[in-house]
């Protein structure tokens, strides 16, 4: 395996790193990159407070820190396919690009991706990250083993048979510093991708369901501009059926004449091939290129809410009435379906559900209002904010969303008793 490729620079030197979107500097005391898991496991035990950090496309505090902020990036790029037991062993600072290219040769294939292929495996299911499809659970349900560095900086092993394993994919990294997942694989697939545009919101009033369960991946794009999806992006596998929704009389959107950016107007060389083209899976279910950052990379805030399935027509609906609030400062709105799961932390856990993802434009003070404002909305639907996003749902009202949060608490408890890994996100939505 080649090296995972160089971070994004972390500002100017001397000043204090930040994320990807720029729009957090951490507190941290230092950032570290250790090349080893044994230098791993030293630093871990030699330090007060520690936390893991991936690629940093986390737009709040969640991987902050007072003490040390630790990049995995520098630890062997490992990715080694188990072809008897379909799995692979891969690194946690690894990026999704880079991991699906090696299986893809293998003959294998993760059953989703996200819209962005450069962000790290670690840092994806540490925060439930997901792409879209009705049968399809977030990235973090692939995860059938972990290798983590514990608070003492023991490096100890857990998988499916260990005990309270459904706490620890999704485990916000309060557990410890995971080195190595083994995620399930596919088979390797092709996909074709199609992109339709001009859906009145109203013809999901009827054919939701049906519509995002007509393919094996769709995603709706709304800019808020009008009771209208902009775009549904529609992905279907050659080994399935063909994609059902487009031969619909509701479905009166047109296909797209040329490819198409989710903004509108935006270049589209950074996205995944569209108009029908056979592809490879890795270079049809992720908006954006493996080879290409999206050309708006860092100008950007994004928010995203998940809200049952079963309830999501009538939260669109429910935005649409502040659709004039929203607009001014939205780039795009996506929606996309995410499947059950049995993940502590998961905002999926045990419903099947829709996320309603926003990309604003990068202006907090312009963009917080209206993220309260969407918020306020989505309230009655029993929205969850995404781990990894901008929100300011209220602690108590979002420990009352997980009703395993006092497990995952006390498994906090059991593997950080000292609260190393703690951090003052951790302590605003975990404590009680
Ligand atoms: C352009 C863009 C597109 C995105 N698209 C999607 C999308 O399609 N779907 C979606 O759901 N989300 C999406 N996100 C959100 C993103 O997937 C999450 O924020 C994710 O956590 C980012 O991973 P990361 O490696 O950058 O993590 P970081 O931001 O670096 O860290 C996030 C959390 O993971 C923990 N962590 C990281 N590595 C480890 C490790 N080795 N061990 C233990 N804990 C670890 C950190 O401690 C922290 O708590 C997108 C973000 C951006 C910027």
């Amino acid at each position: 395996m080649t090296a995972p490729a160089p971070l994004r620079p972390l500002g100017r030197a001397g000043a204090a790193p930040r994320n990807w979107a720029g729009n957090v500097a951490y507190r941290c005391a230092r950032m570290e990159r250790p090349t080893s898991v044994a230098g791993l496991q030293r630093l871990v035990a030699g330090n007060a407070r520690v936390r893991a950090v991936g690629t940093r496309h986390s737009f709040n505090d969640l991987p902050d820190t007072p003490g040390i902020l630790v990049s995995v990036a520098g630890l062997p790029p490992v990715a080694e396919v188990d072809s008897a037991a379909a799995t692979v062993q891969v690194a946690a600072g690894m990026r999704y690009a880079e991991l699906a290219r090696h299986i893809d040769r293998e003959g294998y294939a993760l059953p989703n991706l996200g819209s962005l292929p450069h962000i790290s495996v670690g840092g994806a299911c540490a925060t439930a990250t997901h792409g879209s499809g009705v049968r399809n659970g977030c990235l973090a349900t692939a995860v059938s083993g972990l290798e983590m560095v514990t608070a003492e900086g023991d490096l100890v092993t857990v998988d499916r048979t260990s005990g309270h394993f459904a706490g620890m994919p999704a485990g916000l990294g309060a557990l410890g510093v995971v080195t190595r997942l083994t995620l399930d694989l596919v088979p390797s697939f092709e996909m074709r991708q199609r992109v339709y545009e001009g859906l009145p919101l109203e013809a999901l009033d009827e054919h939701f369901a049906e519509l995002v369960a007509g393919a094996y991946s769709v995603c709706l794009f709304t800019d808020w501009r009008a009771p209208r999806f902009t775009q549904v992006w529609v992905n279907e596998r050659l080994d399935e059926p063909a994609a059902t929704v487009a031969g619909r009389a509701w479905f009166t959107a047109v296909p797209a004449s040329g490819p198409r950016h989710p903004v509108s107007g935006f270049p589209t060389e950074s996205c995944t091939e569209q108009l029908g083209v056979p592809g490879r899976w890795f270079e049809r279910l992720p908006h954006f290129r493996p080879d290409f950052e999206p050309s708006s990379a860092g100008d950007e805030l994004h928010s995203e809410y998940t809200v049952p399935a079963g309830e999501a027509v009538k939260a669109l609906h429910a935005l649409d009435r502040v659709r004039a609030g929203i607009h001014p400062v939205l780039q795009i709105c996506e929606v996309r379906t995410v499947a059950a799961d049995e993940l502590w932390m998961s905002p999926f856990y045990q419903e099947d559900s829709v996320s309603i993802h926003f990309t604003w434009i990068p202006d907090a003070e312009a963009v917080l209002p209206v993220v309260g404002l969407v918020e306020e909305r989505l309230e009655p639907f029993r929205a969850k904010p995404h781990w990894g996003k901008v929100f300011t749902t209220p602690p108590a009202l979002l420990r009352s969303r997980y009703p395993r949060l006092p497990d995952f608490a006390g498994l906090v408890r059991e593997y950080d008793p000292g609260g190393k890994f703690g951090n003052p996100f951790l302590d605003r939505y975990l404590k009680q």
